[in-house]
């Protein structure tokens, strides 16, 4: 850390990142303690993951009325949302409208990255510093970097190679990319790969599919609001609040009661398609058994793969296509506009790497192994003009541990974390005083509907700081024990659902080589998570250790 740079500006509480969450505490921090707090954010605008993720097709899967802060009645009754679901335009002008309507905007300092930040345990606040070497100092640090946001660019051999243009979706530039006329590749189909193939088809010449592991999608149904539904979730917007507030999910429904596997295979069927029909991830909420048994699961992963095969004309491409590896919604479930369809396209290729990996990637496109009838090794050639990575992110903990933090003693996060992440309530980490994270692991998080978890996380850590000023304390800080406790925990929830026994899952960091293979999300759910952070609030965080 440079500290030979002029003095550091000095702050009550810094925070990380201008996307929903940082915008929420700047405000609580500010409006409601009276504090002097900054937001550093590496992009021009506010935004956070809709700033970076302009890729074709992005849309967001909660839909419009709950995607979105309920701390303001006025707020809601004055933004109109236009689509089911928003698209990351609508989202980046709705935190626009809140960042100015709520006069944000000059406490945030845009294109700052922060590389380093050390807790000074003489005078016990934070020394933060940013990639242009200028310094803050703060008592608190505040992380609200979201889960989604260090792109993974797989190190396939040959990329250097390649003369054609290259982007990773989560990158996506600006001013968008022309496919017109251009033989386009796309590796990944996950829930971004589902949503760009569609609309990157609608222009190329050519869009090969690579898929590694076949996933299933419900189709989004997305439509315009028009003025009588808006009116509607306006009307109803109170009640919506308390229902988002108060499930396992923070979407506006709850999970059934019934049990796939207590209802016959008629009625079962009949629920599967009324939910196909109505569309979006409230299909997952059609039974309550789906996400712990697997028999039960296996009844919706039926119903899926049959709809796959009627979408999809060819059928070798529909058997590709239909063959998935892992309990529905066990990975996070897509949706999608006319994904499976989208192989019925003549300038539409599904490459299924299972059959036939990548070998290399060449200056014009990907080769891969294509054994011929006789099982001999052969190549294939998919010449490429544009190569699409749909492929993820080093999600939930990727952008905390590329910034260098240490709490005290010099304690590195990465190596705090060494074998996964660890933490209290998924909000503080032993050793690391004053830090909070939100939405980090250990949390509900990327297992809910994103502002839901979000504005819990905000209100929680004000009203700590709040506790903190009050009572003249000056640190709080995760013990071990505690943390102990919450990891195992957080692991006996998981173990309870058939999520961690998925393969290739970022839930697991499993999509990262080297990432230590630990569930990183609490799946609890939002309502049982908030009670446990409330209990930890009314009895004045004796759980914590407070000096
Ligand atoms: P992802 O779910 O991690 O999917 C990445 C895809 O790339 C997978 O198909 C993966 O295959 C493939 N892949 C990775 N490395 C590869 C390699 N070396 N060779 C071939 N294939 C490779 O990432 P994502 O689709 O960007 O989605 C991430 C998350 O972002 C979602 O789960 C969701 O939470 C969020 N998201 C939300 C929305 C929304 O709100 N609508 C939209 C998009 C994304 P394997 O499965 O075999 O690893």
């Amino acid at each position: 850390m440079n500290t030979q740079h002029a003095e550091p500006e000095m702050l009550d509480a810094l925070i990380i990142g201008a996307g929903f969450s940082g915008l929420y505490q700047l405000y609580c921090l500010r409006e409601k303690l009276g504090l002097k707090v900054k937001v550093l954010e590496a992009g021009d605008s506010v935004g956070g993951t809709w700033y970076w993720n302009k890729y074709p097709g992005a849309r967001c899967d909660s839909e419009s009325h709950v995607y979105c802060y309920t701390f303001s009645k006025e707020l809601t009754e004055e933004w109109n949302w236009s689509e089911r679901y928003p698209g990351p335009d609508e989202i980046v002008s709705y935190l626009d409208h809140v960042t100015d309507r709520f006069n944000l905007r000059h406490n945030i300092e845009f294109e700052t990255r922060v590389a380093a930040a050390r807790f000074n345990e003489k005078d016990n606040h934070w020394d933060i510093e940013v990639d242009s070497g200028r310094l803050y100092r703060a008592r608190y640090l505040i992380t609200a970097v979201g889960c989604l946001s260090s792109a993974n660019v797989p190190e396939i051999d040959g990329l250097k190679d390649f003369e054609g243009q290259w982007y990773h979706t989560g990158q996506w530039p600006k001013e968008g990319v022309p496919f017109e006329g251009k033989r386009v590749g796309q590796i990944g189909t996950g829930s971004t790969g589902i949503q760009a193939a569609p609309v990157i088809a609608q222009t190329a010449q050519h869009l090969t599919v690579f898929q590694r592991t076949a996933n299933y999608s419900i189709p989004a149904r997305n439509h315009k609001l028009n003025t009588e539904d808006r009116s509607s979730h306006k009307l109803n917007a109170a009640a919506t609040r308390e229902l988002t507030r108060n499930n396992s999910n923070g979407h506006g429904w709850l999970i059934s009661e019934k049990q796939a596997l207590k209802t016959s295979a008629e009625e079962r069927t009949d629920i599967y398609e009324k939910a196909w029909q109505t569309g979006g991830l409230k299909f997952r909420a059609s039974f309550s058994d789906l996400l712990i048994s697997e028999k039960a699961n296996a009844t919706a992963a039926a119903f899926i793969k049959k709809k796959i095969h009627q979408l999809v004309n060819d059928p070798e491409t529909a058997s590709s296509l239909a063959d998935i590896d892992h309990p529905y919604a066990a990975k996070r479930p897509p949706i999608d506009t006319h994904y499976f369809e989208t192989y019925n396209r003549d300038n539409v290729e599904l490459v299924d790497l299972r059959k036939t990996p990548i070998l290399r990637i060449t200056k014009d496109g990907v080769v891969c192994h294509k054994p011929d009838s006789k099982g001999q090794r052969t190549e294939k050639h998919h010449h490429l003009d544009i190569l699409v990575f749909a492929t993820g992110y080093d999600a939930i903990t990727g952008t905390l541990l590329r910034m260098d933090i240490r709490g005290r003693n010099g304690l590195k996060l990465s190596d705090a974390w060494s074998a996964g992440p660890r933490n209290h309530l998924g909000l503080q980490v032993a050793g690391f005083p004053n830090l909070f994270m939100i939405t980090g692991p250990g949390s509900p998080s990327v297992l809910t509907n994103m502002p839901a978890a979000i504005e819990q996380h905000v209100e929680w850590i004000s009203d700590c700081i709040a506790f903190m000023i009050e009572q003249n304390h000056t640190t709080i800080e995760s013990s071990e024990s505690s943390v102990e406790s919450w990891v195992n925990e957080g692991n006996a929830e998981a173990n309870k659902t058939l999520l961690p026994s998925v393969r290739h899952s970022w839930y697991l960091g499993a999509n990262i080589p080297g990432k230590p293979r630990v569930f990183m999300p609490y799946t609890g759910g939002l309502d049982k998570y908030r009670n446990i952070c409330q209990k930890a609030a009314d009895e004045n965080y004796k759980m914590f250790v407070i000096s």
